[in-house]
């Protein structure tokens, strides 16, 4: 029998449509910040409804410029999740901020807006909620603390480019919003990401502070209207995206409706074929909201015949690649030694942490694949193969 083919987690869907758009792009030569950027911007704009996008290197650029653009730094205090990618903390840090860390629920692992309450002092500036997985944060409570605090809410909108919350696009339901469109996320421009906002001074900070802090930006120094001066009006950042990004995420933006119908297909089979093994399947989404389908995380339990990390080993041996999103932040070493931190300290994020597992979710799966997936997950949690 011939080996099976590795099933990569997270693998995105590059077609001919990708490839033609990039090679059009280069045939242009301008493979710099230019005309494809400002369309993707545009476009992006219209798909969250924000009335500004501005597009980034990344979604850590775009989180450090969304908080160096509202004024946060030294002394300040940024409320968010320890269930979250490093990116989130570790941009608060770069700002010269302090991290503080609300716990999340075991069920929607979200953060939860009463730990928010509690770990609000006289320094809070922000909270940085997370739509953790693509489920939208419960935005009604954070937004009401928010305005009862005076404080700034920015979203991490890295897993929910779908995600709609009672009628309105995450990115669109604090102060700003951060995208992220890496390789595994539900779209991607190889690195980039995004910032939306619907305030036209912060749009402009943001843009300026994330190209060196130039006045005019490169498109427009080098167009052929002529040479213009530029001002250095800030110590600014190098974030910003190329054309060549640009032009993948502009054939991938339309794609989304269709790709996450798909990921919400092989949700409900995931979710049919695990129903009687010893995991926890993932919280139904909360009604009049769009769950983006970011992640299938199990929680495997600890009646389970294996442990989380040999489930790993066991998907890896089968020939599957899985994710851990995430051991909490808290207790990886940076943020423990400088802070302190115990487990315990945040119980509900130190309980998924260490019992997580991500299985392949994306739109690029087969039927024949998403089988083997279930077949490998019943086989190692003891759940036979009958179902
Ligand atoms: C991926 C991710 C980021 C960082 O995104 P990049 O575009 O890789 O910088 C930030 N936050 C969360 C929750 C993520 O999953």
């Amino acid at each position: 029998m011939t080996e099976e083919p590795y099933i990569v987690f997270g693998s995105p869907i590059i077609g001919s449509e990708e490839i033609s758009s990039v090679v059009k792009t280069l045939e242009t030569c301008w493979i710099g910040t230019g005309p494809r950027v400002h369309e993707f911007q545009r476009a992006f704009a219209e798909y969250t409804g924000a009335q500004h996008a501005l597009a980034t290197a990344s979604c850590t650029a775009a989180l450090h410029l969304a908080m160096v653009a509202s004024g946060v730094g030294h002394g300040d205090e940024v409320i968010t999740t320890p269930m979250t990618f490093c990116a989130t903390a570790n941009a608060i840090v770069h700002t010269g901020a302090t991290p503080v860390f609300a716990d999340c629920r075991r069920d929607t692992m979200n953060i939860d807006p009463a730990a928010v309450e509690a770990a609000i002092t006289p320094r809070t500036r922000a909270i940085v909620p997370v739509h953790f997985a693509g489920r939208p944060v419960d935005m009604d409570a954070i937004s009401a603390i928010a305005k009862k605090h005076g404080l700034l809410v920015i979203e991490d909108a890295a897993h929910a480019i779908e995600t709609v919350y009672h009628g309105r696009k995450a990115g669109t339901l604090g102060d700003i919003g951060c995208f992220s469109f890496y390789v595994t996320k539900n779209m991607t421009t190889g690195e980039g990401g995004m910032v939306t906002t619907n305030d036209a001074e912060l749009a402009r900070k943001i843009q300026i502070y994330g190209l060196h802090g130039l006045s005019a930006d490169a498109w427009s120094r080098f167009s052929d209207k002529g040479y213009k001066h530029y001002e250095v009006v800030f110590p600014g950042f190098k974030y910003n995206l190329t054309d060549m990004a640009a032009s993948l995420g502009l054939v991938q933006l339309p794609k989304l409706r269709e790709w996450l119908v798909r990921r919400e297909e092989i949700w409900a089979r995931y979710d049919a074929a695990f129903a009687d093994l010893p995991v926890t399947l993932p919280a139904p989404p909360e009604p009049n909201t769009v769950h983006a389908r970011h992640l299938y995380t199990l929680l495997v339990r600890d009646d389970a015949p294996v442990g989380r990390d040999q489930f790993l080993a066991e998907m890896h041996k089968r020939r599957i690649g899985t994710g851990v999103h995430y051991r909490a932040l808290h207790v990886q070493p940076y943020y423990r030694e400088r802070f302190g931190f115990r487990p315990e300290d945040f119980p509900n994020a130190h309980f998924i942490g260490e019992r997580t597992v991500s299985i392949p979710l994306t739109p690029k799966l087969s039927d024949r694949d998403v089988e083997r997936v279930i077949v490998a997950v019943r086989e190692i949690l003891g759940g036979g193969s009958s179902r």
